[in-house]
């Protein structure tokens, strides 16, 4: 790895328009294997939905690919500054750059996705990116180094496969910048190993992500949303909806209206195609555990709790104490808390007393309630009266807050996050600056002064 990183940097930035034709066959390479990307990452989840693997996995690609190809020469372009007016005529600019050699690590839950949508922000800024994708889906693993080996030479891109000891080693390389996806815990451990060589580091993470639904927002227009947030990729999702915070008078009605979306979603859960599967046993089990220390009244499972062949069906928990595993830890599957208060001002309170989420969610029609909680809660995101989709808006930087993450991309915010933006100053020919520099003597003394 240290060999072909050393290789990699010796080596000048990819130019402009190469940038552009290699973007190009990229989308173009994902197109053509699109359905190789669904069997991998079918298989490597013992089963996962293609609707889901084609919206999220290669639509959003794609469609952060072409918003690079279309934008990428305004972006190159530098950016005139202003001058300050003692050195007129003289000039200002932001000159992107590349950084040299990137290095991009993947989780597991979009694996194809986490690779692709970094890659192309990389490679729109010019550098060489070294990649590094989740062990956890070795399929996905193997198709994404063959595909990328259609459009890359070894140089400009180069993928190590290998377990978390191999992503230990990568993640302790001189590399110019790390883009991390993954948990909090491994977060801490990438920037401790990157901060060795003082490597940048953008930390996509993630953590709870709350549901706020204000007292007169229709509650099945709510679970709707909520139902198609959560349980989309079985909740494995940074951004799904992990726990619900509604008023004490109307959680019965909305864990009826959840029922009855789950049931209309997925009408026969057992014969699902599009109901995804755990990713392995280890994270099936830790799921499991977290409901080991609930009572079997506080479950409310539309399809029942049984699990078969790594398919675990939606369950709801009617409020689970804030001490519980479930409430502690980021849940990543299908299972939501419901916890009720008795006023969005008791809900605010209990979403500003924890860690900053990657996204908050409220479901509100009251302009007052929106600006209260836009201006009083940090997070990543906040997307209002819908769960999701406000991952694919490439306008809209994507990224956390605290505890959630660091730094963001997608769009612009990703060709920055992989560029250095230089400043450059010109010197006009006019120059007097000499009058600002020793001998400090009479006359020039009583400029300083004046100045
Ligand atoms: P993870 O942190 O366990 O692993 C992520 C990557 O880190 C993998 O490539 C793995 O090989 C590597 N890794 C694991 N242990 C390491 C170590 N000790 N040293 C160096 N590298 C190590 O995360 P995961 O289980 O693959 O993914 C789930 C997590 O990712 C969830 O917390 C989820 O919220 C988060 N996530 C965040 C986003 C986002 O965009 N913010 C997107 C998807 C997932």
């Amino acid at each position: 790895m240290k060999t072909q990183l050393q290789k990699m940097k010796q080596l000048p930035a990819i130019d402009v328009g190469q940038r552009k034709q290699l973007l190009k066959t990229l989308a173009r390479t994902i197109k053509k294997h699109k359905k190789r990307v669904i069997t991998a990452i079918s298989n490597d989840f013992s089963h996962r939905s293609s609707h889901e693997t084609l919206l999220a996995e290669i639509m959003v690609s794609l469609e952060e690919i072409h918003h690079n190809i279309k934008n990428l020469n305004a972006w190159v372009k530098p950016q005139i500054r202003h001058s300050n007016w003692k050195f007129y005529p003289s000039k200002c600019a932001i000159v992107p750059q590349a950084l040299g050699v990137v290095g991009i690590m993947a989780p597991w839950n979009y694996p194809f996705n986490l690779v692709m949508a970094p890659l192309a922000a990389a490679i729109s800024a010019g550098n060489r990116v070294m990649i590094k994708p989740s062990e956890m889906t070795p399929l996905t693993a193997q198709l994404i180094k063959d595909i990328l080996a259609e459009v890359f030479d070894d140089e400009q891109v180069h993928v190590v496969l290998g377990d978390v000891t191999v992503a230990s080693e990568f993640s302790q390389l001189p590399l110019d910048h790390i883009l991390f996806t993954g948990s909090t815990p491994v977060g801490k451990i990438i920037m401790r190993n990157a901060a060795e060589h003082l490597t940048p580091v953008t930390l996509e993470l993630g953590g709870k992500s709350p549901v706020l639904i204000d007292e007169n927002y229709p509650l099945d227009k709510a679970a709707k949303s909520i139902v198609g947030g959560k349980w989309f990729n079985a909740g494995q999702t940074c951004i799904a909806p992990d726990y619900i915070l509604v008023h004490e008078n109307r959680k019965a009605a909305l864990l009826k209206a959840l029922t009855s979306s789950l049931q209309k979603a997925y009408p026969e859960l057992s014969r699902e195609k599009d109901y995804s599967h755990i990713i392995n046993p280890a994270h099936h089990h830790r799921l499991t555990q977290l409901l080991a220390d609930l009572d079997a009244q506080q479950l409310v499972a539309p399809f029942g709790t049984e699990t078969r062949n790594q398919m675990m069906p939606p369950i709801l928990v009617d409020n689970p104490a804030p001490e519980t595993a479930l409430m502690q830890q980021e849940i990543f599957g299908p299972i939501l808390p419901i916890i009720s208060v008795h006023s969005m001002d008791e809900a605010l309170q209990f979403v500003k007393q924890r860690a900053r989420p990657l996204t908050l969610y409220l479901f509100s029609n009251r302009q007052s309630t929106i600006q209260k909680i836009q201006s009083q809660t940090l997070s990543g995101s906040l997307a209002i009266n819908e769960t999701l989709v406000q991952f694919a808006q490439e306008g809209l930087p994507f990224g956390g807050v605290g505890a959630s993450g660091m730094g963001s991309y997608h769009g612009i915010q990703g060709f920055r996050a992989m560029s250095h933006m230089k400043s450059v100053y010109y010197q006009s020919r006019l120059n007097v600056n000499f009058l600002a520099r020793a001998p400090f003597k009479n006359w020039k003394e009583k400029i300083i002064k004046w100045l």
